[in-house]
Order: C-alpha cells, then sequence, then structure tokens
C-alpha cells in the first residue's frame, strides 16, 4: 500500500507541531523583514537570535545536551518552511545550525561541548564552518590551511573564503592540515592571529552575510582540536550529507512558494479578456513547476528519513541535491515568466526568490561535484563485482 503523503513529510505528531510552529514563524516575522534585508545585504541578527527563542537553533542536538532532539526530516521541514519566505536568512541558520552546531556536535567532546553548546543554541553566538578557499572549492582535499602543533596551542596559517556568517560569526569549524592530514578545529574570533574580511557581495541569499576568514600564525588552545588529528575528512563527510539535504529542502521551499504565486497570478491576471492560466502555454508553467516541485519535496523527505549521525546516505543526499536545486531555480523562473514584467520588479518577491535559487547549484557540492560522485559511488556500488 502506497504511504500517506503524512507519513513522508511529517512522520510524527512532533514534526507536524514544528512544521506549523515554523511556518507561522516564517509568515509573521520572516516574510516581513526579508526585501528590505535582502536590499542591504545584512543578517537579521536579532531575528536569528528569536530562532534560538523557538529552540531551533540546536535541532539536531540531543535534549541532554541542550538541543530540541529531533532527527534529519525535522532540519529539513524547518529550512522548507523557512526558505518559502527568506532563503538568505535561511541559509544563515543553516551554516549555523547545521555546518556547526550539528558537525560540532558530533565530533566534540563533552568539555568542548560544555563550552560552546549553550551559547551556540541560544543563539548568542553566531557560528559557521570554514572549508572552502580562495584555491580549493570542489577539490576540498586540497586545501592548503595548515596547523602546527606548539606546545599547549596550534597555530594556524591559511584563509578560507565565501564563509557563510563570516561577519557576525564568533566562532567557526575550521578544517586545516596537520602533518598533510585534514583535521578539526573550533576557532573563535577572539583568537590572537584570526580576522575576517569584509562582506562578500553577492547575487542573492542576501539575508546572509560571508567573508574570508584569515589565520595569521593564528595561535588557538590544543583543546579546541575536535576529534583526533587526521579525523576531519570524516567529520567533513558525514555533515556534508545533511547539508545537501537541507540545501536541497531550502529549494522545496523556494519551489513551493513559487508555484504559489504562479497558480494565485494566473488566475488573477487578465490579458485579452480573460485570466492568463486559460492560456496553455501558462497552464504549462503551472502544471510542469507543481509536477516538478513534488517530486523534488518527495525525494527530499524520503532521503532524509535515511540520513543520520550513524547513518550514511551520500548516494542519496547527493541524488537529492542535485534533482532539487535546478528545481527551485526552473520554478522561479517559470513564476517569474508568469507575472510578467510584475515579476522582474523588486516589488514582488519572485525576482529575490530567483535570484536565491541559483546558489543552491553550486554552495555545499555544485552540480558538477554531486555527477561526479553519484556515478564514482554508483559504479563502486554495481561493479565491484565486475572487476
Ligand atoms: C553564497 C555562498 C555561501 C557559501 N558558504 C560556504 C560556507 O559557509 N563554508 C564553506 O566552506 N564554503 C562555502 N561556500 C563555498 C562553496 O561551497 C563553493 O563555492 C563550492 O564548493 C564550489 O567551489 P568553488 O567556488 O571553488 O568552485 P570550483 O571548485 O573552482 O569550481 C568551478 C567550476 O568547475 C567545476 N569543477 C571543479 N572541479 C571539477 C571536476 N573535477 N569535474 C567537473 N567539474 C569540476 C565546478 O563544478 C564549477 O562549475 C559558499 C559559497 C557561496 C557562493
Amino acid at each position: 500500500m502506497a504511504m500517506s503523503s503524512d507519513a513522508l513529510f511529517n512522520p510524527t505528531e512532533e514534526h507536524e507541531m514544528l512544521r506549523k510552529m515554523v511556518a507561522d514563524f516564517a509568515r509573521q516575522e520572516v516574510e516581513p523583514q526579508a526585501a528590505e534585508h535582502d536590499e542591504k545585504g545584512v543578517l537579521n541578527v536579532e531575528l536569528f537570535r528569536k530562532l534560538g527563542e523557538l529552540g531551533l537553533l540546536g535541532i539536531t542536538v540531543p535534549e541532554e545536551d541542550g538541543g530540541a532532539g529531533m532527527d534529519t526530516v525535522a532540519a529539513v521541514i524547518v529550512h522548507h518552511e523557512l526558505s518559502k519566505y527568506d532563503p538568505g536568512f535561511t541559509l544563515a541558520y543553516l551554516a549555523h545550525s547545521m555546518l556547526f552546531v550539528n558537525n560540532f556536535y558530533h565530533c566534540s567532546n563533552a568539555e568542548q561541548r560544555a563550552r560552546y553548546l549553550p551559547k551556540v543554541i541560544s543563539g548568542e553566538w553566531i557560528a559557521g564552518m570554514g572549508m572552502t578557499e580562495p584555491g580549493a572549492g570542489t577539490d576540498v582535499l586540497g586545501m592548503s590551511t595548515t596547523a602546527v602543533k606548539d606546545g599547549d596551542s596550534y597555530v594556524l596559517n591559511g584563509t578560507k573564503t565565501y564563509i557563510t556568517n563570516g561577519c557576525e560569526g564568533f566562532c567557526f569549524q575550521v578544517y586545516a592540515k596537520v602533518n598533510g592530514r585534514i583535521t578539526a578545529f573550533v576557532v573563535d574570533r577572539d583568537c590572537p592571529g584570526f580576522s575576517t574580511s569584509k562582506h562578500i557581495d553577492k547575487l542573492g541569499m542576501r539575508g546572509s552575510t560571508m567573508s574570508e576568514l584569515i589565520f595569521e600564525d593564528c595561535r588557538i588552545p590544543a583543546a579546541n582540536l575536535l576529534g583526533e588529528e587526521g579525523g576531519g575528512i570524516a567529520h567533513m563527510m558525514r555533515n556534508l550529507e545533511i547539508e545537501r539535504l537541507t540545501l536541497g529542502a531550502q529549494s522545496v521551499g523556494i519551489a513551493e512558494r513559487c508555484v504559489e504565486i504562479m497558480v494565485h497570478h494566473g488566475n488573477d491576471r487578465k490579458s485579452f479578456g480573460q485570466p492568463i492560466n486559460t492560456y496553455g502555454q501558462i497552464q504549462r508553467y503551472i502544471a510542469e513547476g507543481y509536477a516538478a516541485t513534488e517530486a523534488a519535496k518527495a525525494l527530499v523527505y524520503n532521503v532524509a528519513r535515511d540520513v543520520g549521525p550513524n547513518q550514511r546516505n551520500r548516494i542519496g543526499s547527493d541524488a537529492v541535491k542535485l534533482f532539487a536545486a535546478p528545481v527551485g531555480k526552473m520554478v522561479a523562473d517559470y513564476a517569474m515568466q508568469v507575472m510578467g514584467g510584475s515579476g522582474y520588479c523588486r516589488e514582488y518577491p519572485v525576482e529575490r526568490l530567483w535570484r536565491d535559487a541559483k546558489l543552491l547549484e553550486i554552495g555545499g557540492g555544485t552540480l558538477e561535484a554531486h555527477q561526479k560522485n553519484l556515478t564514482k559511488d554508483l559504479t563502486r556500488l554495481m561493479c565491484s563485482g565486475d572487476r
């Protein structure tokens, strides 16, 4: 028997309540500020801290450690609902709660958790994650930032770039090579030798900021090593899966909102004396946009059930991002076409969603990176017996 849609999208009553709470918050508080912060290119820090009050910043951290104790589906729900109204603000949330909090939680010890979790789960400290470098993005293992042990410290040298929350962030999970082996650290803004560049201006996702993280003989306590020296790749790869799912969920949020806008506009707008939704060409945008959105949504939620700290699913998460990211961009484009000139104007949200959607084909892995990973993983899975 087919599964009911509620079992897929809201598998428990808790998930359903979470969705309603986030959807109400997004409509009432996120939507009204989105255009202004997009225009200014800044994060609404005050509103961001409200995510802490709502218990959303530690969504995947167990309750006994101060989090909400929820799963990957819950993380997907939050990104999906917030992204309908402000994908840029949602990206700041993703960088904080997924790239830092979730990531940090799974590679930190009890002392480190006690030092950081209360501050980042409340929102007092905004956080982010530094992996990408000016010379190493897709080729992340080619990073050149180094860390050298010196007594009770590590000394870091190098630069990370395009780091979301770089401008407001107080602490960052950073990857650097110790004797050539990728290792994870937590670095605070007040560590000597650490600085950030000015905000790097961007096309979309303008409700969040990004900057370089610069390490010039940056000295951090040895107690800020996360896990073991050389253990960074495992932390990085595990976290990339939930990152790709939540980025996919952002795309679904954008697409769903754009379908809603298209349906209303198609019904309200008249040309040649009749609603434009009576024309087959407009029907095609609406119908195909809806069908693609539903397919992306089903894939995101289906894979999310099989991803967790102890449940790896790189094939699923790459497939989600590869399929869902272009859907957000395509449906935003359809909505703009259906709206005509008004869709291109700043007065309406579609042009912002259209600009925001493009990032999802680049950040957290480009489409080409997903194609490469999927081919490699599927070949290993299906052909290993042949070789
Ligand atoms: C708004 C924004 C926010 C971001 N936030 C963060 C963050 O918080 N933390 C962080 O660490 N990073 C962040 N990033 C960085 C992001 O993850 C990288 O931009 C992305 O991984 C691509 O790397 P790159 O920009 O160096 O492109 P490159 O790796 O230089 O790629 C350029 C082009 O070459 C293609 N290419 C590269 N290698 C191959 C290959 N082997 N086969 C085929 N094609 C290939 C790529 O697909 C792409 O089309 C952010 C980026 C943006 C734009």
